[in-house]
């Protein structure tokens, strides 16, 4: 049976190349009625934390990869003794020998720049002792060839591949080898991970050719670049997979779209349930090229995946936004102030114009907070055209309706505006700022209409001293 794997090691957020390398794994796996362990590669002491594995955890949980659904996690820490034996294994077969060179020892040999390792002490005998690393003896002629589902049949002439070390000068076996000697402890059969192991991988087949183990298939799924077709870096571009939950991606969004990079469904479609994708995916037609993370085309998408709740998934969707959680800011209401009510009615006029979850809650304080901050530079450009005394006759104007509902409240500001010789759009922009602080925001008469009468001449009122 297919046995996968995801492999991250514990070194920081989880990023959202990995959790496309994770799903491209849960996928094959099911279509091929296979097994998915998770393996956390925690041996790199210094810098692991338990709260990395456990956002990594948390992070595959969101997009649906979840916990109790596959094998592990396994923790490599815990199979030291397996690699250790491993190494020992290769220097008594004679594939690996011990080796005192230094870097300078071996530059000062081949002379101008390092072009990897000479070969020194291949037949010099060392045995093993303090500061001597453990190197494996690559063949001196033929080639390595590696079955790689989306890259063919990459080769490897192996006089070009150095002697290159598997365990430490203190024992320690290193991470080529540990990855190795795990893969074949799972019994994994198709290694699927990122472009930038490539160069690994044929030192790692030759591991496990000369641990007399069948090689993996392997698939080598491209490297993640921004927008300048550089390779993403947790330093300069949004990577962290929870920056994007916090900030209001769906899961769905976030998932769906990872699997576009260098796939697409049938028929042109970007959109299309995850059932589709699931059923439609093949690794073989990834494309190896780089692919692009658009972070554009990402939130339009997202916009298209909220459009597509229904009310109360929306309402719910939000909550988290609402009022606050470890991660995400509490808004600036006080809690108590929140209400539901007139939440609900204006939720669906904000579901068709946010691209992103946070976006709610400028689109709705006005309702909660007592008084709005008003933003100085919004509300002098709304003032500019001689809309001063404009203000005075919308609150007149206002005061004086029978009713409080948005077709009254519209007939009666364009009546007031056309009176100053103001269109619509001019005569309620100071009105929108007066009452909601912002520029922008819902559709106006309908917010009125839900904040209320008193509220509304409240504020406009306020707005004029
Ligand atoms: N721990 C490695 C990484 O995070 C895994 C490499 C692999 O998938 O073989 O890149």
């Amino acid at each position: 049976t297919v046995r996968v794997r995801f492999a991250p090691s514990p070194t920081g957020m989880f990023h959202v190349g990995g959790a496309r390398s994770a799903l491209q794994n849960w996928i094959y796996a099911k279509q091929h009625h296979g097994v998915f362990v998770l393996r956390i590669e925690d041996t790199d002491a210094a810098r692991n934390r338990p709260e990395w594995t456990e956002g990594i955890l948390n992070a595959l949980d969101w997009i649906g990869i979840e916990r109790g659904t596959y094998e592990g996690p396994h923790f490599q820490s815990a199979n030291a003794d397996e690699h250790r034996a491993a190494a020992g294994k290769l220097y008594a077969a004679g594939r690996a020998y011990y080796c005192d060179c230094t870097r300078e020892d071996v530059q000062a040999r081949t002379g101008s720049q390092y072009q990897g390792y000479d070969g020194f002490c291949r037949d010099r005998g060392l045995t093993a002792g303090p500061g001597r690393a453990l190197r494996f003896r690559t063949p001196d002629d033929g080639f390595t060839v590696v079955v790689d589902l989306i890259r063919g049949e990459p080769t490897w002439e192996n006089k070009l591949l150095e002697d290159f070390v598997i365990a430490r000068g203190d024992g320690s076996p290193v991470f080529l080898l540990a990855n190795v000697v795990d893969d074949m402890t799972m019994g994994i059969t198709h290694v699927i991970r990122a472009e930038e192991h490539l160069p690994n991988t044929p030192k790692q087949q030759m591991l496990w050719d000369a641990l007399g183990v069948k090689p993996p298939i392997w698939a080598h799924v491209p490297v993640v670049v921004n927008e300048k077709r550089q390779k993403l870096s947790k330093r300069r571009d949004k990577v962290a997979l929870e920056a994007y939950r916090d900030e209001g991606y769906l899961a769905d969004t976030m998932r769906n779209y990872l699997m576009l990079l260098g796939w697409a469904p049938s028929g042109n479609r970007e959109i299309v349930p995850w059932s589709v994708i699931e059923e439609e995916f093949r690794l073989e037609e990834v494309n190896p090229s780089p692919a692009f993370f658009d972070e554009k085309k990402l939130r339009a998408f997202n916009g298209e995946y909220i459009r597509a709740l229904d009310a109360a998934a929306f309402s719910a969707a939000c909550q988290p936004w609402l009022v606050g959680t470890e991660t995400i800011p509490p808004p600036p209401w006080r809690p108590e102030d929140f209400d539901p009510a007139a939440f609900a009615a204006v939720a669906p006029l904000a579901q068709t114009r946010i691209s992103v979850l946070s976006e709610i809650v400028p689109n709705v304080d006005f309702l909660f907070v007592p008084s709005p901050e008003i933003d100085e530079a919004a509300w002098a450009k709304a003032m500019k055209d001689g809309a001063a005394d404009l203000l005075d006759a919308a609150a007149a104007a206002f005061d004086a309706l029978p009713s409080w509902d948005a077709e009254s409240l519209k007939a009666a500001l364009e009546a007031v505006g056309a009176a100053r010789g103001l269109k619509l759009g001019k005569a309620q922009a100071p009105v929108r700022v007066a009452v909601t602080g912002r520029s922008v925001g819902l559709p106006l008469f309908e917010s009125l209409v839900v904040l209320g009468k008193e509220r509304t001449l409240a504020r406009v009122e306020a707005a004029r001293v």
